[in-house]
């Protein structure tokens, strides 16, 4: 079949291609690539085609062509110079056959669908309608099942989804529209030429590095017909939207990719919405018949798939929200808000007074509700209230208010928890006994009364509108009612004001609550139908939804801000802290976080927004890890002291973590961070050596106060620095990758280079006291030194009489899985070890531990004593954290969950355009990324992070020229964690073009 249709072409077109079948509904389409390697698109039409057909194809293409505004396949020419030729197929029909370009790039696919590229197909569609406008044929004039004009023959097979009564009630509902509303609006609008079919299959795209994937093709002109502009963008807009966790973010960008450059009127943003919905309904009737015609056939049910799944998410959104968002991206304002204030003086609600009533918190600032991944579950939720209504008599839930339980269990959690949630309660709750009357504050009409009874739904609904004074009106929703109230209402019925037109349910009729009323207002259009009616929003889209559902304290008579629980923006904490702290005082990200709790691998953010953390290395053993967290608490309130005074935790702690290390260490000395461990550590090995020197690493960083300032190359080097004191010496990094030490003989060269440098300094009047090294250079790019390094370095330093400190403050303590210290990876022994930031948990400790000979030479007369450092309350954080290592044995887990990121991440960087290099141990890992001319990837790093963490992931960069992935996640990151990061490190490489 390949080789006959490659001989027709060669007779056509003079040269036999080597074909490759591609897909077509009717028609054949093949790869062909020339025997010289150039590729083409031969397109062999089904039987019945006609030349109009094909010419109308080709005078389309041609006409854009000329304009060169849209990335259209040239047509290729005969031998004869015709547009296209005839061939007869193997069962003696004649068929046409013509050829196009092959256009750079791929079709998209789901990973490709970036925000800008859906940017760029909305700009691009928008001058693809420009380059039509005028362009004319007569075959054009035509209808067929795809006209979204004509869309109402979908009407007589509604039958097909009598399985399936809501979708059923669904597209029954969108044709009353599309009848009443849609389709004469669509008849109103000027016609003209467009593409019709603007689907992934005939998009095309290219990955540009660091900028994602850009817009390279637009093919397949076969369904085109005159028709309005704003039917192709609506069919596009379907296609655009289907599989995205947020359809309408989706279309919002193709729409500000659009009015960019065509501008769209308000009509038509309010039609498009629907529109797209409408051209869903054609789709999955299209497969309903066509299940019918070919019941075998899994294509049909897969394809269909998509447009159900997206014919789902529209029946369950309200539809201002969709408007008002695809408003915002036209560059219009969404609907301005409403005032609900009532014009006449309402009738109070309940009988008693609210004003009078304690507001709960249920944000994650309250650590009475635990934070875990499952939790706060609703029994923790329920016994917290009905504790506090117990003390209160009267309580509110707020509006605006971030809540944790809707990413519990209660709610379906999602598989992993850092998935996106929706988190703010966008009601008002007001909790009073089972049974209490609820009186009409204002007349009006019952727009919908039903029974819900499922756990965790509203058991009694009513959504009523009420009239106002001056011949306004607006709805509200009343949920959690009793199963009478619902029942004994119908739509339709009016009422009076404070006319008792609901009870308040039990636990048993109202969805499983503590008894309360959930309150939500909206406008005189709002949605009859409460699953339109989000009772808990995403953060991301608060601004638009508290214009659709505003405040409604007003309808209680309450003040706006009494029940708002709005955090405060992230620009004013920005602006507070500008202007209290100097600018050096960093954030991190382009895109800060507000941090309010911890729990695990997790930060939670104001919004109740969970961040995977695999940045944070302080949380060794998990963000506010709960022994540690009691201990520490517990020991506060006993006795905080210092070291002056006998304590038993002073000495447990300190057997215990010497209990790690080699015999030979047997002194410790505590302290509060790690600057203060290096700063000691080199008094150590002054005194002991009577020397002032030390050797440290290029790009080392080992503190903040000014000796530990001195040798930090990365400081001192670095913008800002003083330069090198006479005192300090460098070495090399040993970095294989990116160093000038590379190859088999890298091992030797450093090894050579470094004890090179510190037997010069032997040589000349200057004496060392010590090489202070991080084992595992981690500001210096996460690097793992060649086995080897390490022992003939700290042979050459003590042959001079010199120590060797090992700096494992970001090593330390089980991070590498095995062993426990990064020297004894090395199988180096190093005569002081400094630990520091996580060895507390978040509590502020350094710790030096050190032989007893240096120790005692250390005690020549000078009272060593630190306030804080070894006092019983960080002895207690210190020990709860090696128990809770040990009971949990986070060495291990750091084993495992850092060999499944090494192996992902791997993976991942293999087919990564850039040179990259994956390295680590543990969960202390890096990824370190060079351009193809061997410089540093560092903007590209960059991305990468910010990337992650609007996937909320948080991951940083590091090295000398920030080129380097930082992954050193606390202890309790599980396998499931590693998989999800992996998931969303692909999707973000996707998206800059880096896989
Ligand atoms: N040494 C190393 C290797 C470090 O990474 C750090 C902190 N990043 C320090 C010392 C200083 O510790 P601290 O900030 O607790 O003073």
């Amino acid at each position: 079949m390949l080789s006959y249709w490659s001989e027709q072409a060669a007779a056509l077109w003079g040269q036999a291609p080597r074909l490759e079948p591609l897909y077509g509904e009717y028609d054949l389409n093949f790869l062909a690539i020339d025997p010289d390697g150039a590729g083409s698109i031969l397109k062999v039409m089904r039987k019945d085609c006609a030349p109009e057909e094909i010419e109308v194809q080709i005078a389309m293409i041609d006409h854009l062509a000329a304009q060169s505004q849209v990335p259209v396949p040239g047509v290729l020419p005969t031998l004869d110079g015709g547009r296209f030729g005839k061939a007869v197929d193997p069962e003696g029909d004649q068929r046409l056959l013509w050829r196009v370009k092959r256009l750079p790039g791929q079709t998209f696919d789901k990973h490709l669908l970036t925000p800008s590229l859906l940017r760029q197909t909305g700009e691009m569609t928008a001058r693809l309608h420009l380059g039509l406008a005028d362009f004319q044929h007569t075959s054009l004039d035509r209808s067929f099942k795809w006209d979204l004009s004509a869309a109402d023959w979908t009407v007589q097979h509604l039958a097909l989804f009598d399985a399936d009564p809501a979708l059923k009630r669904q597209l029954d509902g969108l044709l009353q529209w599309y009848r009443e509303t849609g389709q004469p609006f669509l008849k109103s609008l000027p016609q003209q030429a467009i593409h019709n079919d603007l689907n992934q299959q005939n998009l095309l795209a290219k990955a540009a590095l660091g900028t994602g994937p850009s817009l390279s093709g637009v093919i397949d002109f076969g369904d085109a017909l005159y028709n309005p502009r704003l039917a192709d963008l609506a069919i596009a807009g379907a296609y655009m939207a289907m599989d995205q966790e947020r359809p309408i973010e989706a279309l919002a960008a193709l729409v500000a990719g659009y009015s960019s450059v065509a501008p769209l009127s308000v009509a038509e943003i309010e039609a498009l919405w629907p529109l797209v919905q409408m051209r869903l309904a054609v789709s999955v009737t299209n497969s309903g018949l066509r299940k019918q015609e070919f019941p075998d056939d899994p294509y049909v049910v897969i394809s269909e798939k998509p447009a159900l799944a997206l014919l789902d998410f529209a029946r369950n959104l309200e539809p201002r929200f969709a408007t008002d968002r695809l408003m915002q991206a036209a560059g219009y304002a969404p609907k301005t808000e409403q005032t609900f204030a009532p014009v006449t003086p309402l009738v109070p609600m309940f009988e008693a007074d609210l004003s009078q009533a304690a507001v709960l918190d249920l944000t994650p600032d309250n650590i009475k509700l635990s934070a875990n991944r499952t939790h706060p579950d609703e029994t923790e939720l329920d016994a917290f209230i009905k504790e506090a209504n117990a003390a209160h008599g009267l309580t509110l839930g707020r509006y605006g208010e971030a809540r944790l339980i809707y990413g519990g269990t209660a709610f379906g959690a999602t598989d992993h928890a850092a998935r996106r949630r929706r988190t703010i309660h966008i009601a008002v709750d007001v909790f009073l006994p089972a049974g209490t009357e609820v009186r009409a504050i204002l007349p009006g009409t019952v727009v919908f009364a039903e029974y819900r009874p499922v756990r965790h739904d509203y058991g009694g609904t009513l959504i009523l509108e009420h009239h106002r004074g001056d011949g306004t009106s607006f709805r509200a929703l009343y949920g959690h009612l009793s199963k009478a109230s619902a029942e004994n209402l119908q739509p339709g019925q009016t009422f009076e004001a404070g006319d008792v037109i609901a009870h308040l349910g039990a636990e048993a009729e109202n969805g499983d609550w503590p008894p309360h009323l959930h309150l939500q207002v909206g406008s005189a259009d709002a949605s009859a139908d409460p699953d339109q009616w989000p009772g808990v929003v995403d953060a991301d889209d608060w601004d638009l939804w508290t214009h659709i559902f505003p405040n409604p304290a007003s309808l209680l008579s309450l003040p706006d801000a009494l029940v708002d629980a709005r955090p405060e923006a992230v620009s004013t904490l920005r602006q507070r802290r500008s202007a209290m702290t100097a600018a050096n005082l960093k954030l991190s990200y382009s895109d800060p976080i507000h941090a309010v709790r911890g729990q695990g691998s997790f930060l939670i953010d104001a919004e109740g927004r969970r961040f995977l953390d695999a940045y944070n290395n302080v949380p060794h053993v998990g963000h506010t890890h709960p022994h540690v967290a009691q201990r520490v608490a517990e020991q506060v309130q006993r006795l905080s002291t210092n070291t002056r005074y006998l304590s038993e935790l002073h000495l447990d702690y300190i057997e215990h973590l010497l209990s790690y290390f080699p015999d030979e260490f047997d002194t410790c000395f505590l302290v509060n961070s790690g600057s203060e461990a290096n700063e000691v550590a080199m008094r150590l090995a002054t005194v002991f050596t009577g020397a002032t020197d030390i050797a440290v690493s290029e790009a080392s960083y080992h503190g903040i106060t000014q000796k530990a300032l001195d040798i930090s190359h990365y400081k001192f080097a670095g913008p800002g620095g003083q330069g090198q004191a006479e005192w300090v010496h460098t070495l090399p990094i040993p970095n294989t990758f990116s160093g000038p030490y590379q190859g088999e003989t890298a091992l030797a060269d450093m090894t050579a280079e470094a004890v090179g440098l510190i037997n010069q300094i032997g040589n000349s009047d200057r004496r060392l006291a010590a090489c202070l090294l991080e084992v595992f250079p981690s500001v210096g790019g996460q690097i793992v030194p060649p086995a080897g390094y390490l022992p003939a370095l700290v042979e050459a330093v003590r042959a001079q009489g010199a120590l060797f400190i090992a700096d494992e403050v970001q090593t330390g303590l089980g991070r590498l899985g095995s062993p426990f210290w990064a020297f004894e990876q090395q199988q180096a022994t190093p005569d002081i070890v400094v630990l520091g930031k996580p060895i507390g948990n978040g509590h502020p400790m350094g710790a030096v531990i050190t032989r007893r000979e240096i120790a005692e030479a250390f005690s020549n007369g000078m009272e060593f004593f630190s306030t804080f450092g070894g006092s019983t309350v960080s002895s207690v954080a210190g020990k709860a954290v090696l128990e809770v290592m040990e009971a949990e044995k986070l060495d291990q887990q750091a084993a495992r969950s850092g060999a499944a990121l090494l192996k992902g991440l791997t993976a991942l960087f293999a087919t990564c355009p850039l040179r990259s290099d994956v390295r680590g141990l543990g969960l202390f890992l890096g990824v370190e990324l060079l351009l193809d001319d061997g410089g540093p990837a560092t903007e590209l790093v960059g991305q990468i992070v910010n990337g992650m963490r609007q996937r909320r992931i948080l991951m940083g960069s590091d090295g000398p020229l920030d080129n380097v992935l930082k992954i050193r996640p606390p202890l309790s990151f599980t396998e499931a964690d590693a998989t999800f990061f992996l998931e969303q490190l692909d999707s973000t490489l996707r998206e800059l073009g880096l896989r």
